[in-house]
């Protein structure tokens, strides 16, 4: 059987979720022996690639980076996973929905805050703009399976991975799936 091709994203979120994954210690070898890492921050890969089987996604969609790349997941792989509340539910990151814009948040951060060259960060291409709402990623593509927490466990996280290894898909039903 051919090695699944596996991706890992990290967007608005905290990088709690992938920490959470890498508690899969020793399982993680397991894996290895059938999967492909492709993309991933643990691993140095600068494009999102084409064909990739299972992809796990962490963070809400705040910026226009995140908005692009999101898309582009969404066409280049089969199953798209929402990895943890800030995906399923925009979480803490949209916090910042209940004030006034982005521009609020923006001027506590870089300006009120900045105490040696307060300035807003402006650079086109190298900072991305901030979207007015933070949002789930459901809300712009479709998700083929929520994996919910905060992070996940470990052994949510398995029991998510586990059966794709056997070509089946998992489902995440059961009070200790999806309570947290
Ligand atoms: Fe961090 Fe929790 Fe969001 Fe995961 S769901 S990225 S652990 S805040």
């Amino acid at each position: 059987m051919d090695k699944i091709r596996f991706a890992s994203v990290w967007l608005a979120g905290c990088s709690g979720c992938h920490m959470s994954f890498l508690d899969l210690d020793e399982w993680l070898f397991e894996l290895a022996k059938h999967v492909e890492v492709v993309y991933s921050p643990i691993a140095d890969v600068k494009t999102y690639p084409e064909n990739v089987d299972v992809c796990l996604v962490e963070g809400a969609i705040a910026n226009e980076e995140n908005l692009e790349l999101i898309h582009k997941i969404r066409d280049r792989t089969k199953l798209l996973i929402s990895f943890g509340d800030c995906a399923v539910t925009a979480n803490v990151p949209a916090m910042r929905n209940m004030l006034d814009g982005s521009g609020t948040v923006l001027r506590r951060s870089y300006l009120e805050l900045g105490d040696i060259t307060p300035q807003l960060p402006y650079a086109p291409g190298i900072v991305p703009e901030l979207l007015e709402r933070v949002v789930p990623v459901h809300e712009v593509v479709h998700v083929d399976l929520y994996l919910p927490g905060c992070p996940p466990s470990a052994d949510r996280i398995k029991a998510a991975i586990e059966p794709l290894l056997r070509g089946e898909m998992p489902v995440m039903e059961g009070r200790e799936m999806i309570k947290f």
